[in-house]
């Protein structure tokens, strides 16, 4: 099939939300380009997979718990309808969380959250030290209580983008392995004179030519925003350019050696007010993350963040000690004012933002693929997204004029 002069839909990032919102949108019959030159590898490539918005309820982001809530109850048909469009076996589980404390500060931390979730309506129950190890015996006997939330889930998130970039294909999505240099924009004038908003018209490749696009999705992660030192938004005015910054996150790949490690729960604990998770994919390969730093752009794999995740971690599970290192990945969320993402129409006509999912991207791929694919085939937001446009900060407004 020869490819459209203009595109309904560039997508710039090949990540779990731009290569979501591709095959949604692609499903929709718009015909769909995907830009990236590292097709998931960014955040998605580190991300440990939980599907956890129970257990990650943090105190003031109601709002994009209810938006966690539903992504998760959307996740086990959205699996399955991805694993029979691409053919792929996309590992995942109903991995429950236990969240357990080392100390008695982290033991009221504990309490606390169990509170908050008991005031929301949130199904967590607290469990004693002993019923902890009765639930996951690899668990360190010195421990002062839990929380088991049974409703957390675990995808394998390198395999899930793998599938939704095989799914896509199949739908007639386009992927063009180029970083995209720059989004192509136009100004207009009034008849009086006055040059009023810019529209974007499409994408600069890496080769120098351009992709025309009716609507252009920005879904870019931690080069979305104005933080970005790429000349990606260059084009666009100050005000327009997204309130994402980069967050660094260090994670660590383990494995069984028999392929089997005997841990059946995602472990989350505060060991003496630093946190830490152990996320099992219940094949012997086991995530232990993460850090969140304020450094920029810098992607350095540090031997102190391996560390203290491996001394926190051997805390709480001992054994994990065993097992082999496979690998320390350094990736960045796309943080945003609010810990919450932006999603869609921006003020820039032809410019729509899926991106500054934080640390919920994974969880939040099948909301957001919905509703960016419904707004580009419709032109309509659903209703449960007016908490997340692009401009509730103010700062990207109305634009005027570009001369
Ligand atoms: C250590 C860690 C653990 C995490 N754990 C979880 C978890 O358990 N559960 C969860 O839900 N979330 C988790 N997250 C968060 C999650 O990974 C992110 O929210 C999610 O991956 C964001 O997806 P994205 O597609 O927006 O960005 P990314 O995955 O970063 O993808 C952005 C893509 O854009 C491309 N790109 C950038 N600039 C350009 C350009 N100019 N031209 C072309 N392409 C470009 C990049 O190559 C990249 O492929 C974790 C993140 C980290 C770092």
């Amino acid at each position: 099939m020869s490819a459209p002069a203009t595109y309904d839909v560039a997508i710039v990032g090949a990540g779990v939300i731009g290569a979501a919102v591709a095959w949604r949108a692609s499903q929709r019959g718009l015909s769909v380009a995907l830009v990236d030159d590292a097709p998931g590898h960014g955040a998605s490539y580190a991300a440990a997979g939980m599907l956890a918005p129970v257990s990650e309820a943090a105190y003031g982001e109601e709002a994009l718990l209810a938006l966690c809530l539903e992504s998760a109850r959307r996740y086990e048909g959205f699996l399955a309808e991805l694993a029979s469009a691409s053919g792929l076996a996309i590992p995942h589980q109903n991995a429950a969380t236990l969240v357990v404390a080392t100390d008695d500060d982290d033991l009221r931390a504990l309490d606390r959250l169990h509170e908050y979730h008991r005031e929301l309506g949130l199904s967590a129950r607290p469990v004693t030290a002993r019923e902890c190890r009765r639930l996951e015996p690899l668990l360190s006997p010195r421990l002062r209580g839990g929380l088991a939330v049974d409703s957390d889930h675990v995808v394998d998130p390198r395999a899930l983008v793998g599938a939704l970039l095989a799914a896509g294909a199949a739908a007639g999505v386009r992927l063009v392995r180029q970083r995209a240099r720059s989004l192509t924009t136009t100004a207009a004038t009034t008849t009086t004179g006055i040059a009023t908003a810019t529209t974007v018209t499409g994408i600069g490749l890496d080769d120098g030519t351009e992709l025309a696009a009716t609507s252009v999705v920005l879904a870019a992660g931690a080069w979305s925003g104005r933080a970005a030192a790429t000349g990606l938004l260059a084009n666009l005015p100050e005000q327009a350019r997204p309130p994402v910054r980069p967050v660094k996150g260090q994670v660590l790949r383990l494995k069984g050696p028999s392929g089997v490690m005997g841990l059946s729960r995602t472990v989350r604990g505060w060991v003496h007010g630093t946190h830490v998770y152990a996320v099992p994919y219940g094949d012997g390969r086991v995530v232990v993350g993460a850090t969140s730093e304020e450094r920029g752009f810098d992607t350095t794999v540090t031997a102190g963040a391996t560390y203290e995740l491996l001394r926190d971690a051997l805390t709480l599970l001992p054994a994990l000690g065993e097992l082999e290192h496979v690998e320390t990945v350094c990736r960045l969320r796309p943080g945003t004012p609010d810990n919450a993402p932006l999603l869609g129409p921006s003020s820039l006509p032809g410019l729509v933002l899926a991106t500054g999912h934080y640390r919920s991207g994974v969880l939040l791929a099948p909301v957001t693929a919905d509703a960016i694919a419904d707004y580009l085939a419709d032109g309509v937001l659903s209703g449960h997204l007016g908490a997340f446009s692009p401009q509730r900060f103010g700062a990207e407004t109305a634009l005027q004029a570009v001369p």
